[in-house]
């Protein structure tokens, strides 16, 4: 990330928008101009229409535009990272291209940092089929029974953050949706406020249903990783044993009963004790090895990301 300039980056993943440019501009530009010295950061994930030429031409028009664009389509997350690394504002908001959001909102957010929160997020009441919103609901339930962060909307895209936050978190796949966990998590003051949203004016959504479902995967990852990503033996340690010890039981049964004169090589049982102690073993090993890869890549230095706040004087 370049070194804060400005007070507020607005950071803009976009695929295929080339519609809603100049419209999204000109709604930052009445909203903001004036009240906050601001940026927008548009990052072009690999369009094929028009985008990077409308962006190009705004981007001579003021001087306030900065914009990359990707050779492909990588997808929203990587999109962000790269906005999240152009951007030099000491306030980072991301905001879709479509023309969804209300750029009035971002100056109700931001003060809300200024209050002291690290994240905040939006919470939009969206328009959409039934179906569409149980899953929604099911999935913010899930996400909050198991993350414990007591948010209503993990999908909407205005989010405002305080710059360290982004920094110090590593955004890859599809896990831009969990930022506020990874931040909550990391200690950061996560808070949410009510948005806007509108229907989408021009072009169509990027993802369909799959993503719902995709979300459930994501969340899988997102609480491993969080609560067991840098020791996984705990889990496959402990599953391992469990294994391993209910299969030796049976076994010890089984061989007892085999000194007694009864034949055990057709029991099931058999079949049973042997298959859970094999699996245990290998759960076993496979922490094992997760925890070799995690020592190889980890980085001590990594605990400076969790500093609050550091005192040292000048010769130090
Ligand atoms: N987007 C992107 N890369 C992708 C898919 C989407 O940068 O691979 C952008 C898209 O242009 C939009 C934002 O991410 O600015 C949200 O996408 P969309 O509006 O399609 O999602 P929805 O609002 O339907 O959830
Ligand atoms: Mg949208």
């Amino acid at each position: 990330m370049s070194p804060p300039t400005r007070e507020l980056s607005v950071v803009v993943p976009l695929l295929n928008e080339s519609e809603s440019l100049a419209g999204l501009c000109d709604g930052l530009r009445k909203k903001l101009d004036g009240k906050i010295d601001y940026e927008i950061v548009f990052v072009d994930d690999g369009s094929r229409d028009n985008s990077w030429k409308v962006i190009t031409d705004l981007y001579h028009e003021y001087d306030n535009i900065k914009a990359v664009s990707f050779r492909s389509n990588r997808g929203k997350s990587y999109s962000l990272a790269a906005g999240f690394i152009e951007a030099s504002g000491k306030i980072i908001v991301t905001m879709d291209a479509d023309l969804q959001d209300e750029p009035a909102d971002i100056l109700r957010m931001v003060d809300k940092i200024n209050e002291g929160y690290d994240v905040v997020a939006g919470w939009k009441h969206r328009k959409a089929s039934l179906f569409r919103l149980i899953l929604t609901k099911i999935f913010n339930f899930s996400v909050r029974a198991t993350t414990g962060i007591k948010l209503h909307d993990f999908n909407c895209s205005l989010k405002v953050y305080r710059s360290e936050v982004v920094r110090n978190i590593k955004l890859y796949g599809e896990l831009h949706r969990f930022l506020p966990v990874l931040a909550s998590w990391q200690g950061f003051r996560v808070t949410e406020i009510k948005v806007a949203n509108y229907e989408r004016r021009y072009g169509r959504s990027k993802y369909g249903l799959a993503r719902i479902w995709r979300g459930f995967f994501d969340l899988a990852s997102i609480v491993f990783i969080v609560r067991y990503g840098k020791k996984p033996l705990h889990v496959f340690g402990g599953l391992g044993m469990l294994f391993f010890t209910i299969g030796f039981i049976v076994d010890l049964y089984m061989t007892m009963l085999r000194f007694q004169g009864e034949k055990i090589g057709d029991r099931p049982l058999f079949m049973l004790g042997t298959l859970m102690i094999v699996l245990g073993v290998q759960f076993f090993t496979m922490g094992l090895l997760g925890e070799s890869i995690n020592y190889s890549f980890s980085d001590s230095r990594e605990s400076r990301n969790f500093y609050r706040e550091v005192l040292k004087h000048d010769d130090q």
